[in-house]
């Protein structure tokens, strides 16, 4: 299959064509390309990245949905049981069922908007998306591969979240690992 250069037009190979913010660039263009990306000339379209900030609040507000899933979980299923029984361990295998079930909730979440939409609830809003690194949509599989990712990210006290605002991709960890970029739609 062949495809144009978003530089020249001229029609190339394939594997003759580099994939630079989202736009296919051949070898000739590539380093022109390049020099005009550092020179941060607005004139080269290609993807616009969102920022750290703008993350930060549609993790809030999905961590708000599911927040709101996660007490109505505990008000039904947990405080009940715990009311019901003074076992201490009949009450641990409930809490444990409760935290599977909110889990589960969250894989299902994520996996289900990301592989569908490129974006939760919350990226929604900010109007992001998540692709990998040619632009083109995530599967479902990369989006279950990049919910692990993301438990990484959270698991050092959020550093892999904040790697996002230093970085000129805007890429936190679990973007590194799973090779995504969350653009502006
Ligand atoms: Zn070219």
């Amino acid at each position: 299959m062949s495809v144009a250069c978003s530089q020249c037009g001229e029609m190339f190979e394939e594997s003759d064509i580099v994939t630079i913010k989202g736009l296919p660039v051949c070898a000739t263009c590539k380093p022109f390309f390049l020099k005009k990306i550092q020179e941060g000339d607005t004139s080269v379209a290609g993807f616009v990245y969102k920022g750290f900030w703008a993350r930060l609040i549609a993790d809030w507000f999905d961590g708000f949905i599911l927040g709101i899933i996660f007490q109505a979980i505990n008000l039904f299923i947990t405080v009940p049981t715990a009311k019901s029984t003074s076992d201490p361990f009949h009450f641990l295998s409930v809490f444990s069922v409760s935290f599977s079930l909110f889990f589960s909730i969250n894989i299902a979440f994520y996996v289900f908007f990301n592989g569908r939409y490129g974006a939760t609830p919350g990226k929604m809003l900010i109007k992001a998306k998540i692709v990998n690194t040619d632009g083109t949509p995530i599967s479902y599989t990369k989006a279950l591969g990049r919910f692990f990712a993301e438990i990484l990210s959270a698991f050092t006290f959020g550093i892999g979240y904040i790697m996002a605002a230093f970085d000129s991709e805007k890429r936190a960890l679990h973007d590194r690992i799973c090779e995504t970029r969350v653009i502006k739609k």
